[in-house]
C-alpha cells in the first residue's frame, strides 16, 4: 500500500488484549506500534521502533483495540420507550412487543430506515466500535426480512460489517410457528442467505423451540452460513447445548445458564456472549460471567442494542456496566468487548487484539486507564480511532 509505515507511540498504557483462553489484557507501558498496509506490523518500546515515514505521539491516552460489538439489531422504526417504563414498574416482559417495532419497520420507508440506521451506526462508530454485528429481525417476512439485510449491506461506514439473518426472531402476525419456520427455510433463508454472515434465531420460551431452532440453523448451514443463537434469555431451553452441537460460533444472553451450560461451554469452542445491557433492564437475572469466566469459557460482552430491551450502542458503557454488575474485572470486560468480540464473530484471526498480524483497529480514548470505562460509565470517548490503519473523523472525534 502506498500510505506508507505509521508509527504510533505513547508514555501512557496500550491494552493490547489477548486471544481468548488467556488471562486479562497485558500492558505496554511506554509502547510504540508500527502500522504498514493497514496491519499491525510490530509492537514493542519505544526504543526499538522500527523507522516510519508517519509518527504520531498519543502521550499519555489509553490506547485499545477498537470495540468489537458482537450483537445488534439496528434495522427498526418505532419507539417503545413507553414498554421499558411499564416493565420497570412492574409489568411482565412477554416480548409480545418486538411485533410491535415489525409493524413500524414495515410502515418505513427505505429512506426512512436507511436515514436510523445511519444515526445508530454512526453513534457505534462515535463511543469506539469499529467491528459491529448487525442482524435483521424485525421483517419477518421475505420481502421485509431482505430489505432490512440490503440496508446493512449499503450502508455507508467504515466500521467492519458482520450482517446476520434473523428472519426467526418472532413469529409474525397471523401464522403458526411451524408453517413460519417452513417458509424461514424453504423461502427465505435461501435468498437472505448471500446478504448474510451468520443465521441467529431466538431460541426461546414462547419464541422458537430447539427443535425449531435446529430445523432453522441446520438449513443456514447447508446455506453456507455461520451460526449463532439467542439462549437462555427467558428460560432454560437447552439452546446452549443445541448451538454447541451444532457447531455455533456463539450462543448470546445466557442469563438463565445453570452450570451443566457453563461446563458445556468451558468444554466448548463456542463462545458465550454476555448482554449486561438488556438483562439490568429486563430484571430477570443477570448472566453468570464470573462463572464462566473462572470455568474457562471464552466471554464476550455486547450491546444488543434493539429497539425494546435496551436502546444504546455505546460499548463503553456496556464495558461499565460489566464490571460494575457482573463480577468482570475491568481488563477481562475490556477483553470480552475487544478479543472476545471477534471470537464471537469467527475474527479472531483478524481483530479484536494487538499483535502483529492483524488489522490496525485501534483507539485512543480520552483516559489514562481502563478503569475510566468504570468510573465514567458511559461516557469515555474515542480521542482518535483507525479502522485498518486509515484514521477515522467522527463528530466527536472532531471536538
Ligand atoms: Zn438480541
Amino acid at each position: 500500500m502506498s500510505e506508507g509505515r505509521l508509527l504510533l507511540s505513547g508514555s501512557g498504557r496500550l491494552c493490547v488484549a489477548q486471544p481468548p483462553g488467556a488471562d486479562v489484557p497485558t500492558v505496554l507501558s511506554p509502547w510504540a506500534l508500527l502500522v504498514e498496509g493497514g496491519r499491525i506490523d510490530w509492537v514493542g518500546a519505544p526504543g526499538d521502533a522500527p523507522p516510519a515515514e508517519t509518527r504520531v505521539d498519543l502521550r499519555t491516552a489509553l490506547v485499545t483495540p477498537g470495540l468489537v460489538d458482537a450483537h445488534t439489531h439496528p434495522v427498526y422504526a418505532g419507539d417503545r420507550s413507553d414498554e421499558t417504563a411499564a416493565r420497570l414498574a412492574g409489568q411482565r416482559y412477554d416480548g409480545g412487543g418486538i411485533l410491535r417495532t415489525v409493524r413500524a419497520t414495515r410502515e418505513a420507508s427505505d429512506d426512512e430506515l436507511a436515514g436510523l440506521l445511519d444515526t445508530r451506526l454512526l453513534a457505534a462508530l462515535a463511543s469506539g466500535t469499529t467491528t459491529i454485528e448487525a442482524k435483521s429481525g424485525y421483517g419477518l417476512s421475505l420481502t421485509d426480512e431482505l430489505r432490512a439485510l440490503r440496508l446493512l449491506a449499503a450502508a455507508d461506514t467504515p466500521m467492519r460489517p458482520v450482517r446476520t439473518f434473523l428472519g426467526a426472531h418472532a413469529v409474525p402476525e397471523g401464522m403458526e410457528a411451524e408453517r413460519f419456520v417452513d417458509s424461514v427455510v424453504e423461502e427465505i433463508l435461501p435468498q437472505a442467505a448471500s446478504l448474510a454472515d451468520f443465521c441467529d434465531v431466538f431460541c426461546d420460551s414462547g419464541f422458537f423451540s430447539v427443535e425449531q431452532a435446529e430445523t432453522i440453523l441446520t438449513a443456514a448451514r447447508g446455506n453456507g452460513l455461520a451460526l449463532r443463537l439467542h439462549a437462555e434469555q427467558l428460560a432454560r431451553t437447552g439452546a446452549t447445548e443445541l448451538g454447541i452441537r451444532l457447531g455455533a460460533t456463539s450462543v448470546d444472553h445466557l442469563e438463565q445458564l445453570d452450570a451443566a451450560g457453563i461446563a458445556a461451554l468451558a468444554a466448548s469452542s463456542t463462545v458465550a456472549t454476555l448482554l449486561p445491557g438488556p438483562a439490568l433492564l429486563m430484571g430477570a437475572g443477570l448472566p453468570p460471567a464470573r462463572a464462566l469466566l473462572d470455568a474457562g469459557a471464552t466471554v464476550a460482552i455486547a450491546s444488543d442494542a434493539n429497539a425494546g430491551t435496551f436502546g444504546s450502542f455505546s460499548m463503553p458503557l456496556v464495558i461499565g456496566l460489566a464490571s460494575a454488575v457482573l463480577g468482570m474485572q475491568v481488563g477481562e470486560a475490556l477483553q470480552a468487548a475487544t478479543a472476545g468480540g471477534a471470537a464471537s464473530l469467527g475474527l479472531g484471526e483478524v481483530c479484536g487484539t494487538i499483535r502483529p498480524g492483524l488489522a490496525a483497529d485501534l483507539v485512543a480514548w480520552d483516559a489514562e486507564h481502563e478503569g475510566a470505562f468504570a468510573l465514567h460509565l458511559g461516557d469515555v470517548r474515542p480521542h482518535r480511532i483507525w479502522i485498518g490503519g486509515s484514521e477515522v473523523r467522527t463528530a466527536l472525534a472532531e471536538r
